[in-house]
């Protein structure tokens, strides 16, 4: 059986720690680089008779985020106490969200190339944090090996979300161009910083394949605390490989979890808590349900802005994917709509902004878009140098198109008027015959001027130049 005939099936779970100023159940400072163990109180450390109440801004964040995920939002939600030992949980339990998690029932687009990716959210749950262990002296700076283990306990406690996806992605490319649009919209969210370094978002993926056609779903492998994208592409394709080489030398392949290991690139058997699978849920009995307020949801739901998905769909019918994305992705195509809406041409706009503006280093929130359009209708195919200084002219609050199109045109018929007379000066021949009356060379000339001018000049402008030119020299 060859690999084609085999389907990778991927569901991912994703935990977002959320941009708040407290912690999810007590009052202590969410601060990431803060002094170790210095952010603790009673509550977080599960001290007796300390009693934990909701973050307030913690649940309006996830609700947002749920919204943004298209999810439902519950009438009441639940509270639940998962049990497990661990020395990053102080109160032998972290409170999460089990049987009525906050959102549910979701679904995110992911518009693409050559197909658009529609992602089935399960649900949007929220949590604790667990505290940050660090395991020092090992090789690998994982447990096994290390000489010491130390507990940070000032991330216990901290509001995550964990989104998880149904077993709906079938390659590590469309894993990570999920993950990349996900990230992106949390960022605009402005829910949680999303940095995979800081461990602000953390992805786990679950992977399993199957006979293609099959709608069965076999034994999985969990790969955990994968810290990058690219990681977490190449762990998938790892798990994928190796499960359908078991597969066909007739081998069995049973539920296991995996740490990706940068140095070595492979997968190796994760030992920890997870491999006991029962956490014993019950609803926690220090806290009320809590159910959002429909109102509340409905403005959080009108107040949404326009999310990148969304956005790169609507710029794909005008400008084509690839555009689109190098719009939205680099975070100009609210440079590019403003532009655009002050007049200026679709594509010139998008060439300019997405080519010249990156280029020159310029920041596009610097750029006045009234000022770009006008520069861009009057002469879209300004040389590279003339348009780099005048976008570097942005950053001055002097900015002004008239100001700097007099200068452009000038410096750009210089900078034109040079390459003619090299031209011409290299191809005396050509220019002895064009004399003796063989004056169709004349576009001979102009094409050599406009590869020398990298395409950046207007051919009517070059030809007048190079007709200037000979009439002259
Ligand atoms: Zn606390």
């Amino acid at each position: 059986m060859s690999v084609a005939l085999w389907e990778t099936v991927i569901g991912l779970e994703v935990h977002v720690q959320l941009k708040t100023q407290t912690k999810m159940f007590c009052r202590c400072a969410v601060d990431f680089g803060a002094p170790p163990n210095s952010l603790t109180c009673p509550v977080c450390l599960g001290l007796p008779g300390a009693l934990p109440v909701p973050n307030a801004r913690a649940v309006a964040a996830a609700t947002r985020l749920g919204l943004a995920l298209n999810c439902q939002i519950a009438e009441r939600t639940v509270f639940a106490r998962k049990n497990y030992f661990y020395q990053d949980l102080p109160k032998g339990y972290q409170i999460s969200q089990y049987e009525a998690p906050l959102c549910a029932d979701g679904s995110f687009l992911v518009p693409g190339e050559d197909h658009d990716l529609v992602v089935a959210i399960v649900r949007a749950h929220l949590e604790e944090d667990a505290a940050k262990t660090i395991h020092s002296g090992g090789e690998t700076g994982r447990k096994v090996g290390a000489d010491v283990s130390l507990v940070d306990f000032n991330r216990g406690g901290a509001p995550l979300v964990e989104v998880v996806t149904a077993p709906v992605i079938h390659s590590s490319r469309d894993a990570k161009r999920f993950l990349t649009l996900l990230r992106q919209t949390i960022i605009e969210l402005d829910v949680s910083d999303a940095e995979m370094e800081k461990g602000t978002l953390r992805v786990d993926a679950n992977v399993s394949v199957r006979p293609a056609g099959s709608t069965e779903l076999r034994a999985r492998w969990e790969l955990k605390n994968v810290n990058s994208f690219n990681y977490v592409a190449r762990g998938i394709d790892l798990a994928a490989t190796e499960q359908i080489r078991r597969y066909q030398e007739g081998e069995n392949v049973h539920q296991q979890t995996f740490d990706f290991e940068p140095s070595s690139g492979a997968l190796t058997p994760h030992r920890d808590k997870e491999e006991a699978d029962d956490y014993r849920y019950f609803p926690e009995p220090d806290l009320a349900p809590v159910e959002p307020d429909r109102a509340e949801v409905e403005r959080l739901r009108a107040a949404l802005p326009e999310l990148p998905g969304a956005r790169l769909t609507r710029l794909r019918t005008q400008l084509g994917f690839s555009r689109a994305l190098v719009l939205v992705s680099g975070g100009l195509d609210q440079l590019y709509d403003a532009t655009v809406a002050a007049g200026a041409e679709p594509h010139a706009a998008a060439n300019v902004i997405a080519n010249e503006l990156v280029g020159a280093g310029v920041q596009p929130a610097q750029v006045p878009a009234g000022e770009l359009a006008r520069l861009v209708t009057a002469r879209p195919r300004l040389p590279r140098p003339v348009f780099a200084a005048a976008l570097a002219a942005a950053d001055s609050a002097g900015f002004c198109a008239d100001d700097y199109l007099a200068q452009a045109f000038t410096d750009a018929d210089a900078d034109l008027e040079a390459i003619v007379a090299d031209v011409l000066a290299e191809h005396p021949e050509q220019v002895a015959a064009y004399r003796a009356g063989k004056e169709a060379l004349a576009g001979f000339f102009v094409g050599a001027v406009l590869k020398k001018a990298a395409g950046a000049a207007d051919p009517k402008t070059v030809s007048e130049l190079v007709q200037r030119g000979l009439a002259t020299q």
